[in-house]
């Protein structure tokens, strides 16, 4: 059988090579005698694997050299419970910006330890747009602001028709989760102090996350933290701390290499805006049959949840979709309705076929 177009949002499709790949070096690793998966983290093969997948992502990324990069076991709320631990003093408060249901579970991660200030939220417009920068209250002096660069489920950006993508915040260093749109598009990486990602949208299996982090950030006392969860401390194990996630690792450096084959964050920009715009066209075209809510200025290209008139349809919607070969497109419990995650590994092909099969539907049904 042919592998499904898979819209799901994680974890999410990866590149056909990079699995195909994978499969081939699952038994044996050149002539090691052993898998890579069964192989020490601390042995020859596995070092370079790791040192590879390091200088590939500052490579995709353009990572300055005053940044470390971090490979960690767990997802992203890990690094969200960690991010305070870190960066903020007991005591201290921190700013954070909620533009979605990922925003609202990072703010779950705090401890008492520290004052939480909400700057500003979507929330009252239900997470249809992003409150203007200029009606942010942000703290002066607080540990960081934290923002969510894409929330995954409500489908909202920060785009260039917003204003800046990464909202100036003065003295105070922006830290932001990028698990659901790294590596999508370029970005100037100073213009943050924390960039952080779970792997299994955008860049591999899930289990491990890459955090960026400005060295000089390393240097702040945090909160008292046993040592597997302090950054610097993992840092100068080259994480490996302790028994790192080797695989998921190993994988992710196939698809950072992947990327930068396909021509890098540049190509995956422009194929980001041709992907939307054809999603998005179809969804606005068919005359309210689909509908997204979002403000225009602020739509994520990763995630495009939409809904149709009917909600009786659904079944029958995604019934018909599996069947065409597309899969994973039922909405998150949170909205409902359906959601197309298009991340990198999703082919321009693969949006057509969904708007095919959209707009077929619609004659159906309409
Ligand atoms: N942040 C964002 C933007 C996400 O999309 C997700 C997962 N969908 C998370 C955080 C939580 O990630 P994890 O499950 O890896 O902890």
């Amino acid at each position: 059988m042919a592998r499904a177009y898979n819209f799901a949002p994680g974890p999410a499709a990866l590149p056909e090579s990079v699995l195909k790949q994978a499969q081939a070096d699952m038994l044996e690793w050149g002539t090691a005698g052993a898998s890579i998966v069964e192989m020490s983290h601390r042995g020859p093969e596995f070092m370079e694997v790791a040192a590879r997948a390091e200088a590939d992502l500052r490579t995709l990324l353009g990572v300055p050299a005053d940044y470390a990069v971090l490979f960690l076991p767990g997802g992203a709320t890990t690094a969200q419970a960690l991010l305070p631990l870190n960066f903020a003093a007991p005591g201290a408060t921190v700013d954070y910006v909620v533009t979605g249901h990922w925003g609202k579970t990072a703010l779950r991660q705090l401890t008492p330890a520290v004052t939480a200030n909400i700057a500003a939220s979507g929330e009252p417009d239900g997470f249809r747009n992003i409150p203007a920068r200029d009606t942010w209250r942000l703290t002066p002096g607080a540990a960081y602001v934290h923002i969510t660069a894409n929330e995954t489920i409500h489908g909202v950006e920060y785009r260039p028709a917003w204003g800046e993508p990464a909202p100036e915040t003065g003295d105070v260093p922006l830290f932001a989760d990028f698990s659901s749109s790294i590596a999508s598009e370029p970005i100037d990486i100073t213009r943050y102090g924390v960039i952080y990602a779970g792997a299994q949208k955008n860049l591999g299996p899930v289990g491990i996350s890459v955090v960026i982090v400005r060295r000089e950030l390393l240097e702040r006392t945090g909160q008292p933290r046993a040592d597997i969860f302090n950054y610097g401390s993992q840092l100068a194990h080259d994480s490996m701390l302790n028994t790192p996630p080797t695989w998921n690792w190993y994988m992710a450096g196939l698809v950072f290499r992947w990327m930068l084959d396909e021509g890098g964050t540049p190509e995956f920009d422009r194929r980001s805006d041709e992907k939307a715009a054809l999603l998005y066209g179809a969804i606005d075209g068919s005359g309210g049959f689909y509908r997204n809510d979002v403000d225009p200025a602020v739509r994520s290209r990763m995630n495009i949840p939409f809904f149709l008139a009917e909600d009786a349809h659904n079944a029958v919607f995604l019934d018909g979709a599996r069947e065409a070969g597309l899969i994973g497109l039922k909405g998150h419990r949170v909205l409902g309705g359906m959601r197309a995650s298009i991340y990198n590994a999703m082919p321009v092909d693969g949006v057509r076929a969904l708007v095919a099969y959209m707009q077929d539907f619609q004659k159906r049904h309409g």
